[in-house]
């Protein structure tokens, strides 16, 4: 959808046309928790350990941008539910210091650690809302949506056009030679109706338990906790695992302290690399190209991801972040 906003965005002559397999919002752009993040300190700490400080922090720019583009050309003129704020990351030990991060006490409660680490410029959002409202833009500039279309691959290489695959979790089944670079790992989410009115702005994590919540409203969203049955998680089928959504539920009520009530469960597919990173390349043909495998990450620099790929398209010497160059460089 990002790619299709700024195909058009970008060249309001162009044609620009999205092939959707099922409805626009089947996959994982509605079913997350709605973080308009640049991610947790733990994170932050595994790219630092793996590719250096200076390699991280182009990473925490990207994601910052990223959140901005989204704030400037999506959220702005909306009348969308978002909420500008901050992520802290909780642990109940002291973590080490990362200069992007302030680190902050906070008041949460008596299961973490006093000191949390803060990462400002975020945003919550309502993910549904959020991609609604998305489509209908790209609707308004002229991009030609289909829905329940299916796409063979056959087809799309005999075209002139340019054609971005965006298929996440699903790159595999369409495009053989990414069936063991993107894997399908499901994520369980949980909305509980808070029974005594508490409630923080932030988008919090707990890496320690791969926990992450925020509230909407006067209930709790809560997702996480995948490695306790990672064999289960580790499919592409949408359904609730039960093990998971009770350690979710028990984490509400003990580590939380809060009274509440489970109102809706429900899950979505995410497409991981193994280094977490997005892969953003030209594929065999001249004209197509993958964007795909935003991990846990995707609503956070997906939309920056999208809009320099697209200009790649059109200007072949700008290199988008994710590009292969990059990771390239990265790697060696
Ligand atoms: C529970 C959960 C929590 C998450 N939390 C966060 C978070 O806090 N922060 C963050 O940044 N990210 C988070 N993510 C990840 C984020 O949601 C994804 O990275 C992002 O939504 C990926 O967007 P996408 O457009 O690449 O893929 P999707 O939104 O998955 O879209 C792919 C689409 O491709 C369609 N499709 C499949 N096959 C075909 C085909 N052959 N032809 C045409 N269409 C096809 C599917 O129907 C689907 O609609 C989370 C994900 C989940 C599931």
């Amino acid at each position: 959808m990002s790619c299709a906003f700024w195909a058009k965005k970008l060249n309001p002559e162009r044609h620009v046309g999205l092939l959707e397999l099922n409805q626009i919002g089947y996959g994982a752009s509605t079913k997350n928790a709605g973080f308009l993040t640049k991610g947790s300190l733990s994170y932050y700490h595994h790219l630092e350990a793996s590719y250096g400080e200076k390699i991280a922090h182009n990473f925490f720019s990207f994601g910052h941008d990223s959140i901005q583009l989204a704030h400037d050309f999506i959220l702005k003129d909306s009348s969308l539910e978002f909420t500008p704020t901050s992520s802290l990351t909780l642990s109940t030990h002291v973590l080490q210091h990362n200069p992007f991060f302030h680190e902050v006490d906070h008041l949460y409660s008596d299961k973490f650690s006093r000191r949390a680490h803060l990462s400002p410029g975020e945003v919550k959002i309502n993910p549904q809302t959020f991609i609604h409202h998305l489509k209908t833009m790209c609707e308004k500039m002229g991009v030609v949506i289909h829905e329940n279309v299916v796409v063979d691959k056959k087809n799309c290489d005999g075209l002139q056009s340019q054609i971005i695959f965006c298929l996440n979790a699903y790159t595999g089944s369409f495009l053989e030679n990414f069936q063991t670079k993107i894997s399908p790992y499901r994520g369980q989410m949980l909305e509980m109706q808070i029974q005594d009115g508490h409630s923080f702005d932030h988008l919090f994590y707990y890496p320690e338990e791969r926990v992450y919540w925020r509230f909407y409203q006067d209930k709790i969203w809560i997702g996480g906790k995948r490695l306790v049955d990672e064999e289960r998680e580790t499919t592409m089928d949408m359904g609730i695992n039960s093990v998971i959504q009770l350690e979710l539920e028990d984490f509400v009520r003990t580590k939380l302290n809060l009274r509440a009530t489970v109102t809706r469960q429900w899950s979505g597919i995410m497409g991981f690399t193994k280094n977490e990173r997005p892969i953003c390349q030209r594929l065999e043909q001249e004209n197509q190209y993958l964007l795909a495998g935003f991990s846990g990450h995707g609503m956070g620099y997906g939309f920056k991801s999208a809009k320099e790929l697209v200009e790649h398209l059109d200007d072949k010497q700008k290199e988008p972040f994710f590009f292969n160059p990059l990771r390239d460089k990265i790697e060696s």
